[in-house]
């Protein structure tokens, strides 16, 4: 396998579960995948992926973290550690969560994010590229940021991986693309249009999933309080039949007509969710008055 950086990390979890597979030949056995931007994002948005293939036989969990992780926040602890420093204990804990949670491999592309804030960076394409052409006909569903996230940097790494499928022929593409919560959760949607994903299965994994990534967390930010917490909230308040089955849910998008038609504005796509929204509300308030 290629990628564009040096500083790429390219890492199988756990080798006795890969029976000495190929960094390409574990990709292309992946049925589940996720590209998302930093390191923890995984862990705490598609949650419910992970735990559909921990210690199965038959599907394969691949993360692909896109950025390096230079620029997050530090206090405490962490408060003099260099830019340089933490690139390296954000991939090091992205390892340990790749392993604690089996993943079938683990890619960290370790691009600054001004790179992936533009389009046309040609590292960001080609690694795409390489990874939504190097998975095979197993792969049934892609995770990726939502479109309506608040955070740049998600919503570049979103439209870059669209930009990437695309590329693809048809007969390649992924047969489902959702998208996660993040700096943004999708309580909002309208009910129809929630992809409602269990996030309970592993209570222990899910927790100690997001609890690796210390360097987030010691800075006084409760990533693993408020993951844990979303999940819950999601459940309680949808609709009252799936509190009956699940008491964790992770939301996401539908994106998949974002990729079985290129015409399809990611605009329009998105804002016309909430233009549902805005017909339930005025509906709602217009009967009530
Ligand atoms: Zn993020």
């Amino acid at each position: 396998m290629k990628l564009s950086r040096s500083d790429c990390d390219i890492f199988i979890p756990n080798p006795e579960m890969s029976a000495g597979l190929t960094p390409d030949a574990a990709l292309a056995r992946t049925t589940h995948l996720c590209v998302i931007a930093h390191q923890d994002d995984i862990e705490i948005n598609a949650y419910p992926a992970v735990a559909e293939c921990y210690g199965r036989s038959d599907k394969f969990f691949t993360g692909v973290v896109m950025t390096n992780g230079a620029g997050s926040a530090r206090t405490g602890k962490y408060g003099h550690v260099t830019d340089a420093q933490m690139q390296e204990i954000r991939k090091e804990e992205q390892r340990t969560a790749a392993t604690l949670g089996k993943y079938n491999l683990q890619l960290q592309l370790s691009h600054p994010s001004s790179d992936v804030k533009k389009t046309g960076n040609p590292g960001v394409a080609a690694d795409l590229a390489a990874i939504f052409g190097g998975c095979g006909p197993a792969l049934e569903v892609v995770y990726l940021h939502q479109p309506a996230d608040k955070h740049d940097t998600h919503v570049a790494c979103f439209l870059r991986c669209i930009e990437a499928i695309r590329m693809l022929p048809r007969d390649r593409r992924p047969a489902r693309v959702l998208g996660v919560e993040g700096w943004r959760n999708l309580d909002w949607l309208a009910d129809t249009d929630k992809v409602a994903m269990d996030a309970s299965p592993l209570p222990e994994l899910a927790e100690k999933l997001v609890a690796v990534f210390e360097s987030q967390i010691a800075g006084g930010k409760r990533y693993d309080l408020a993951a844990m917490g979303r999940r819950v909230a999601n459940a309680t308040f949808f609709a009252s039949h799936a509190t009956d089955t699940t008491h964790a849910i992770s939301f996401a998008m539908d994106l998949t007509p974002l990729v079985q038609d290129d015409t399809l504005s990611v605009a329009d796509f998105t804002l016309r969710h909430i233009e549902t929204l805005r017909a339930d509300v005025a509906g709602r308030l217009g009967k009530m008055t």
